[in-house]
């Protein structure tokens, strides 16, 4: 048919295009869900407590899974307790009570073929829609008292078929209730606009987003699930990768100045250092000094494992920056770690001839800001500090930073930035969420290191632990003891450290010299601590988990971590990684309450962690326990949005995303990028 047209399309648009009938109409979506039959203000508050508040919410509020397929039964044949479905009519209903509060209700059910009475459990409202007459669709088990009903239909309806979803469902809204809703709100399924151009589609063999979420919420077969599941998941991650390709772009507009090649300094840079750089530390410098021949700002990842030698790669990128007359900074997240790193490099630098400066809270050297080289916390951010001339920065542990902290540093100076992480990201997170940075791995330390033996024993067993340790000191090393985590605050932490370093100064560490380190020391008397640690003043550190990072002693061969199950995985292995630092075999010993105690994820960390000692192994791990959200904290990298994807399973999917996000229009899905990178930027510290 044809529709008249006031003159030429093409020449004479009209005022306002007739509608056609097959338009999407995505503001049904944005529609409240009260707008649907059967929800009032009540429900729509308990709906909203499940993140679900408009019409569209309902389509992305994924199926936890599918109700497995099963027989249908005639009622003369039922027999055994396998789930079956049985259709047929409802004679009469009847309601009592049983024990407690327990509500029961009965209907005898005839199919022609024989009776049954079903049962219902507290759902007393039930009796009124099952008057004589009705015809029931009912899904459960016979048993001997009759049928117990998990899901029915009635007149009609899809409760019960095969594959019917089972939603995320909370106290006060049934998984039936969900999945009655979200029939209501499946017809505008296609209202959601499809942004990916059919070509591309056809291309790589995707349904229609709106058939996708369809078969997603009503699917007649597991496959058919799955793939309705990966084409809203491919979408998912496709508008992360494009943000991150338009973030990249952004990147590229600014301009650093680029620096000579390496010359005399960092030569004689690697003549004082007391070793060979590995290869993979080479390789890592030889990415660095590429991208600062450059005059685009660096934005390089170097991640690597506790211990495997990024400091000393770090420092190269710095005294790049000096050679060429102008500054480093290096910012870490925590007092700590910045005096950490302030006495490595401090020594190092001066013998180059190099100036260095720590600027913290609570420390400013008189340099500050005109130093060579500063070395500091977020105090290098705030407002008043002032950089002579910044011209490389390293970021130290960066995912402890918030976004805008990290641009702070980076605001109206476009340094090269290297960011330094020792908790390595499994690959799929780290292109998910990093994939604007480049990333240089040292996959490996340095070959004269051991890899720590990590032993984990129960409580029983603790004083053998005290024995092995005693024998490392006995041999002229050093040890640390790591205190069960109080969650209260940082001062019972502190104060429960100070009576275990007591209680072990008079027990199974008598004799040695114990320090105490934790957070409630001024900065100036952990200094002290770890100075007297570091020169062998004293045997064995007593400390919370304010050693996490940074601390460097080579000579410190064995760790004691009492109440292990009470640490995350990450944590664990950040922790074990203060040992294991020099030539010598260090241990790990793991302790805790005993095993059959322990919840199943405490479990799985432990053992995990005596098994490997490999870093990125241990993250894939992590990932698998926590998921991807939990890992890197869910709001700072997005992944609070991926509803259909799953970041441990997807990773082909992210593969074709991130192909896909380089080839396709940067317009695309410009509405869900604005919103995503919109989110980030309001993001503080995490
Ligand atoms: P990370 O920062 O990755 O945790 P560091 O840079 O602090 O690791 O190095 C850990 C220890 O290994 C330091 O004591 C450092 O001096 C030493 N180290 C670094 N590179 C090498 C190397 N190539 N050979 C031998 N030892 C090294
Ligand atoms: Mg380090």
């Amino acid at each position: 048919m044809c529709r008249p047209q006031p003159g030429f399309a093409a020449v004479d648009p009209p005022q306002q295009w007739v509608p056609t009938r097959g338009r999407f109409r995505p503001e049904r979506l944005d529609a409240p869900l009260e707008t649907l039959p059967g929800v009032g203000p009540t429900l729509q508050k308990r709906l909203g407590k499940l993140g679900l508040e408009r019409v569209g919410d309902l389509l992305d509020h994924r199926p936890r899974r599918y109700e497995r397929p099963a027989p249908q039964k005639r009622i003369s044949e039922l027999f055994g307790d396998e789930e079956v479905l049985i259709e047929g009519e409802v004679i009469r209903a009847s309601l009592r009570r049983g024990r407690g509060r327990l509500q029961i209700l009965t209907a005898q059910v005839s199919d022609g073929t024989g009776q049954i009475s079903a049962t219902w459990f507290n759902q007393p409202w039930l009796k009124d829609k099952l008057s004589p007459g009705t015809q029931v669709r009912l899904r459960g088990q016979p048993n001997r008292f009759g049928f117990a009903v998990k899901s029915f239909d009635l007149n009609g309806g899809s409760a019960t078929a095969d594959f019917a979803p089972v939603y995320p469902a909370s106290e006060e809204i049934s998984a039936a209730k969900l999945r009655e809703l979200v029939e209501a709100a499946l017809p505008f399924a296609a209202d959601r606009p499809d942004p990916l151009p059919a070509a591309f589609k056809a291309a790589r063999g995707l349904p229609l987003r709106g058939d996708a979420l369809t078969v997603v919420h009503k699917p007649r077969s597991l496959a058919e699930a799955e793939q309705g599941r990966q084409r809203l998941a491919f979408d998912e991650l496709l508008v992360l990768q494009l943000a991150l390709v338009r973030r990249a772009a952004e990147r590229e507009e600014h301009v650093a100045a680029a620096l000579l090649p390496p010359g005399e300094l960092v030569e004689r840079y690697r003549a004082v250092l007391p070793f060979e750089l590995t290869e993979h530390q080479e390789s890592a410098i030889g990415e660095i000094d590429a991208d600062l021949a450059r005059t685009t700002p660096m934005q390089r990842l170097l991640q690597g494992d506790v211990g495997s030698g990024k400091t000393v790669v770090a420092l190269y990128a710095l005294l790049r920056a000096v050679e060429a007359g102008r500054q480093g900074a290096l910012m870490a997240p925590t007092e700590t770690l910045a005096e950490q790193h302030f006495l490595t490099i401090e020594g190092i630098c001066m013998e180059l001839g190099v100036s260095c400066a720590l600027v913290t809270g609570s420390v400013k050297s008189k340099l500050g800001g005109r130093a060579d080289i500063v070395v500091g916390t977020h105090a290098l951010i705030q407002k008043g500090f002032e950089f002579r001339d910044l011209a490389v920065a390293v970021v130290d542990e960066q995912h402890r930073f918030g976004v805008e902290q990290r641009s702070a540093l980076t605001e109206e100076r476009s340094p090269h930035v290297l960011h330094m992480t020792a908790t390595p990201i499994p690959r799929t997170l780290a292109l998910t969420v990093y994939g604007d940075l480049s990333v240089s791995e040292i996959a490996k330390p340095p070959a004269t290191r051991k890899p720590i033996v990590t032993a984990w024993v129960t409580d029983e067993r603790s004083s053998e632990a005290y024995t092995r340790l005693r024998a490392h000191l006995a041999e002229g090393r050093q040890a640390y003891v790591v205190c069960p985590l109080i969650e209260e605050s940082a001062t019972s932490t502190a104060r429960a450290a100070e009576q275990e370093a007591d209680q072990l100064r008079a027990g199974e560490l008598k004799g040695f010299r114990v320090g105490c380190m934790h957070g409630r020391l001024k900065p100036a008397e952990r200094r002290e601590l770890m100075a007297r640690f570091k020169a062998r003043e004293l045997d064995v550190l007593v400390a919370t988990t304010v050693i996490e990072v940074g601390v460097d002693v080579p000579n410190a061969t064995i760790m004691i971590v009492q109440e292990a199950d009470r640490f995350g995985l990450a944590q664990l292995h950040q922790l074990r990684g203060r040992v294991g630092r020099g030539a010598e075999q260090s241990f790990c010993l793991l302790i805790s309450g005993p095993k059959e105690e322990l919840t199943e994820s405490a479990h799985d960390r432990l053992e995990a962690l005596v098994a490997s000692t490999d870093g990125f192994e241990l993250a894939e791990k992590d990932l698998e326990i926590r998921g991807g959200g939990a890992l890197l904290g869910a709001r700072q990298s997005g992944l609070s949005d991926l509803r259909f994807a799953r970041i441990t399973h997807d990773r082909e999917l992210l593969e074709q995303a991130r192909e896909a996000a380089a080839s396709l229009s940067p317009e695309t899905m410009a509405p869900e990028v604005d919103a995503l990178l919109g989110d980030a930027e309001h993001l503080g510290e995490s």
